[in-house]
């Protein structure tokens, strides 16, 4: 069993993303300046390429700078960033290594429980599990700072976090669903087959002691692959567009282009980069002298988007 309908949320939404995402970068290159095309195709051959994978592992994904200044903000965003990645990453080495075949598509190693219920029995399948279970409880311990911060700010540090716009709110819901939607389906299938470890196998054993797991678990997978799709298809549309744009701005910058005194390819991709987050209604005055928090930066470019 290879193949679940379940499933075409996630393709649909991944692909859409990929395409749009491919097409989005085409067109801003085009439209850089004949100089900037150059600074760009040089920094991808040279020392820039290097200087921004490292600022992209460091600030990207372990959000190092906000770590050193606010280590439990910090720590929400690195579990994740940083944590989703590793997921992804060890989630396709496992559909590689313990699947049926070698090369599966993307479906394959993120619906891995799914399609391969029975995984874990052996000593190796079972410390890799473990390691699975590991990251995913490392993400959700960010995902639950990420909920409280949502009523509470002042928990992560904060003492504004930004407004956000209905469809935000939209993508954000999606986002809060994929991590604990997993959870459920991985244990649920775990428990209906003894498999699982500590986090997947425990919650799967309890779950299974008083529910038809197997069954259970079928309306998870596709609340999962449905979280997932809905998300990758809004993205372009909110500001978790900053996520891919981020990647674009580094390279673009460490390859010496500058936003210079027109408005441009350069400027665009910095105002998509800006992920809402809201540090920058605490660092300002007119915030903590005057009380007025609804002109920051993040509404300046919320409004220009
Ligand atoms: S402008 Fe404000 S909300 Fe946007 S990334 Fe910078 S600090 Fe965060």
């Amino acid at each position: 069993m290879q193949f679940d309908p379940f499933v075409l949320p996630f393709d649909i939404g991944l692909y859409f993303i990929l395409l749009f995402v491919v097409a989005r970068s085409v067109i801003w290159f085009r439209q850089l300046s004949r100089p900037d095309k150059l600074r760009l195709q040089r920094g991808f051959f040279g020392k820039a390429f290097g200087q921004s994978l490292k600022e992209i592992f460091l600030e990207s994904l372990i959000h190092r700078k906000i770590l050193k200044k606010n280590p439990r903000l910090g720590y929400m965003h690195m579990s994740l960033a940083f944590g989703w990645f590793l997921l992804i990453l060890f989630g396709t080495i496992e559909a590689d290594i313990f699947g049926e075949s070698h090369l599966n598509p993307p479906s394959r190693a993120i619906f891995f429980r799914f399609f391969n219920p029975d995984h874990g029995r052996t000593l190796f399948e079972s410390a890799y599990a473990f390691l699975m279970d590991l990251i995913l409880a490392f993400i959700l311990s960010g995902l639950v700072l990420a909920i409280i911060k949502r009523f509470s700010s002042r928990v992560v540090g904060m003492k504004k976090t930004t407004r956000l716009r209905m469809l935000d709110r939209v993508a954000l819901t999606a986002l809060w669903l994929i991590f604990p939607s997993r959870l459920i389906a991985e244990s649920l299938t775990s428990g209906a087959y003894g498999t699982g470890s500590f986090l997947t196998g425990s919650l799967g054993s309890v779950l299974a002691s008083f529910l038809p797991a197997k069954e259970a678990a079928y309306p998870f997978w596709w609340l999962y692959s449905l979280s997932l799709g809905t998300f990758f298809v809004l993205l372009p549309l909110t500001r978790y567009m900053h996520i891919p744009t981020e990647l674009f701005l580094i390279f673009m910058r460490n390859s010496g282009i500058k936003t210079g005194d027109r408005a441009g390819t350069f400027s665009e991709v910095e105002v998509h980069s800006c992920s809402s987050c809201g540090m920058c209604i605490d660092q300002c005055q007119l915030n903590f002298s005057a009380g007025i928090n609804t002109i920051q930066a993040t509404y300046l470019m919320k409004a220009v988007r």
